[in-house]
């Protein structure tokens, strides 16, 4: 049976180290981070995102700016909102909760986002610094998040087989650039990929962001593998009430890999905690300050 990677103990920890590194910059710097998320609309899925963002930043020491629109509002206002945070220096990490409704291009938003507050790793400025390796960008919380769980478990990743199912920019793309970095050798797949289950069989780390319950079989798996579980689908339930379950079907692939994310419980507590390190580098970096240990 597989060893159950958890990732919510790990965000813990993760948050925890983080607060402490913030009452220093505090005591010693005299600054406080600040993080502003902001939130158009009423999805329900977005609105428990941004409060539980807003009380995961309190909690580790930070400032919370939050900012709540109406569906409604038009492109050049959030636009306008955007610049005036690009503008404010006790703002450090800037985040737009997608999606955004129709009436807003989410890529003119996420463009106008100044890079050195892009604490979600979406402007194409973070996206080209990690696909170059130069320079320090921010990189996606998603993925990061991910990757620190694959370390922390096999420590070198050097030369292993790296298969990232979906090609997104906010999951797989920068998933398989930051597996690259690792000097694995990776391979990306998506909804056009030939044979997968035969390419899947073929990673040491199989990475699944796809959308798809259960879409990856445990015979897709190959033995001793380390599975990381992206995928967060709502299941309805016949109550009304939903389950939430990943791409991989859990059952089956426990019982061949050697380690996995389950899910919830995996990868999506360290999207949040990965938010935070991403908001207190960007405020170390923007005000010249070394990141403390
Ligand atoms: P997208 O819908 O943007 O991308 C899905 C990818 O999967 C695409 O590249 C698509 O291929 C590929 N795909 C779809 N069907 C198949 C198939 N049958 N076989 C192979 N590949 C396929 O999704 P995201 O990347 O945004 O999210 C992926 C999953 O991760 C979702 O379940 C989402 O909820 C979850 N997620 C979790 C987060 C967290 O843990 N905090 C954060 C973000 C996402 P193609 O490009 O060809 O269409």
């Amino acid at each position: 049976m597989a060893e159950i990677i958890d990732g919510k103990a790990f965000a813990a920890q993760l948050r925890a180290h983080i607060g402490r590194r913030v009452a220093r910059l505090v005591a010693e710097e005299g600054f406080t981070p600040g993080l502003a998320v902001v939130l158009v609309g009423d999805d329900p899925a977005s609105q428990v995102y941004v409060r539980n963002k807003a009380a995961q930043t309190l909690e580790a020491g930070m400032i919370s700016f939050e900012h709540r629109l109406p569906a409604h509002t038009a492109q050049p206002e959030l636009l306008a909102l955007v610049r005036r945070l690009n503008d404010d220096p006790a703002v450090d990490g800037i985040l737009v909760q997608l999606p955004l409704p129709a009436q807003i291009d989410a890529d003119v938003i996420l463009n106008a986002i100044d890079p050195a507050k892009d604490v979600d790793g979406f402007h194409p400025l973070n996206a080209g610094l990690l696909a170059t390796g130069n320079g320090f960008g921010l990189v996606p919380c998603t993925p990061l998040g991910a990757l620190m769980l694959l370390r922390d478990r096999l420590g070198d990743l050097r030369g292993l087989n790296a298969v990232v199912v979906g090609r997104s920019n906010i999951v797989g793309k920068p998933m398989a650039q930051l597996l690259l970095r690792e000097d694995c050798t990776v391979t990306v797949a998506h909804s056009r990929t030939r044979a997968l289950p035969e390419l899947c069989r073929s990673a040491d780390i199989l990475v699944a962001a796809v959308g798809r319950p259960g879409m990856i079989r445990g015979d897709w798996i190959k033995p001793g593998a380390t599975v990381i579980d992206v995928g967060i689908n709502r299941i309805g339930l016949p109550d009304g009430r939903a389950r939430l379950t990943g791409d991989v079907d859990f059952a089956e692939a426990v019982t061949v890999a050697a380690h996995i994310t389950p899910v919830p419980g995996g990868v999506g507590p360290m999207t949040i905690a990965c938010l935070l390190h991403n908001t207190l580098t960007a405020a170390c970096r923007r005000r010249g300050v070394e990141l403390p240990d």
